[in-house]
């Protein structure tokens, strides 16, 4: 289940104002109020989470610009993007029903049943090739989660029978124990809080209501994520208890490396060999880069180890911001395999290079005199 659109969530299109998101936003939480949605609790829970998520994101200019950018990888939380840009914090896992109509029907939220529990989030590691994550994928993922059970629709109890209220407790899920002076609450040990029993359990999932399963996944990873990004799978998670509602999935990406480009955040680096000619007259080269060949012009008398930025060549940050570079490294290669007539040319090199007064090799003649005030400090 990919995570449904904001502005269709609110029924509202694309260049809405604000005025109407916010009429629009008030209509849809009215109509997944639960007094109107008795026989729906859990499904208009859900809905009326997500028509949340989408107005604290719409009625942002910030996040909604972000939004209209990236998509739902713009505003995720769990993307870092948007931590800290006004406390967009999604739901946490013990955030219940009650909290959140709390804050809009001014209080005295309804009290949740306590043994519906939402299910865990999960996290599933993948690792992309660098391309991957500099272009954006489609991702697969193949998740184990624990799901609601089908024979028993979750109840756990076997078909055609259902759970029985807990004798020991009475359906509260809590008993009071006697210490001395105190009266203590406990959670029921009978039926662990849940207030129920299941006398004829279902032979499928034992009792428990969930099952685990097997599910493939379809991640859209946005363009430009980078090692230790999260994207939120929304309701992809375990399912919950009971028919609670389904916690997310993370899914956390690590970036392969590369066999030619290693990646600084927005930049990308590669080494390029030169040959000892050209390092000396100068030249083109062509260089790769993640989109393809071009040429790099190579000054006469380059050193080895100089680099080369080549700009706008780097990665798009997912969170925006400028384009990175690319920083070529070239490496000057001595050349090797010499035949006898090419060293007799190195050697006559060598000589035209010592004649002459002229300083050829700026590395050296500063090395040189470093070296020597190094013994001179030593013996002085
Ligand atoms: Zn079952
Ligand atoms: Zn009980």
């Amino acid at each position: 289940m990919a995570k449904e659109d904001f502005y269709k969530l609110l029924g509202v299109d694309r260049n809405a104002s604000d005025a109407e998101i916010k009429k629009s936003y008030r209509s849809k939480a009215m109509k997944f109020h639960p007094d109107r949605n008795k026989d729906n609790p859990v499904e208009a829970e859900a809905k009326f989470k997500q028509i949340k998520e989408a107005y604290e994101v719409l009625s942002d200019p910030k996040k909604r610009s972000a939004y209209d950018q990236f998509g739902h990888a713009g505003v995720d939380p769990s993307m870092g993007g948007g931590r800290g840009a006004g406390g967009f914090g999604g739901f946490g896992a013990g955030e219940s029903f009650s909290d959140i109509f709390g804050d809009i029907f001014g209080g005295g939220g309804r009290q949740q049943r306590s043994n519906v529990q939402r299910g865990s989030d999960l996290r599933y590691n993948l690792e992309l090739s660098l391309e991957e994550a500099v272009f954006g994928t489609d991702a697969k993922i193949r998740v184990p989660v624990l799901v609601a059970c089908g024979v028993c629709n979750g109840s756990g109890a076997k078909k055609g029978s259902s759970p029985v209220i807990c004798s020991t407790c009475h359906g509260h899920g809590q008993v009071r124990m006697q210490q001395g002076f105190f009266s203590v609450q406990q959670t029921c040990p009978t039926c662990r809080g849940s207030g129920q029993q299941i006398k004829d359990p279902c032979g499928s999932c034992h009792g428990q209501g969930r099952v685990q399963e097997n599910k493939t996944l379809s991640a859209k990873i946005p363009a430009g994520v980078d090692t230790g990004d999260r994207i939120r799978l929304a309701g992809e998670g375990e399912a919950g208890e009971h028919g609670g509602p389904a916690g997310d999935l993370y899914v956390q990406v690590q970036v392969k490396d590369h066999e030619i480009f290693t990646r600084d955040g927005a930049n990308l680096y590669c080494e390029v060999p030169i040959s000892f000619p050209t390092a000396c007259l100068g030249g083109e080269l062509e260089v790769p880069t993640l989109n393809g060949k071009v040429l790099l012009k190579i000054p006469a008398e380059t050193q080895t180890g100089k680099l080369f930025r080549l700009r706008g060549k780097g990665v798009k940050p997912v969170r925006g911001g400028p384009v990175g570079d690319l920083l070529c490294k070239v490496q000057v290669e001595t050349p090797v395999h010499l035949t006898k007539e090419q060293k007799i040319l190195v050697e006559q090199l060598n000589e035209s290079l010592s004649g002459g007064g002229k300083h050829h090799s700026p590395q050296e003649s500063s090395w040189t005199d470093g070296v020597k005030s190094f013994f001179d400090k030593l013996t002085g």
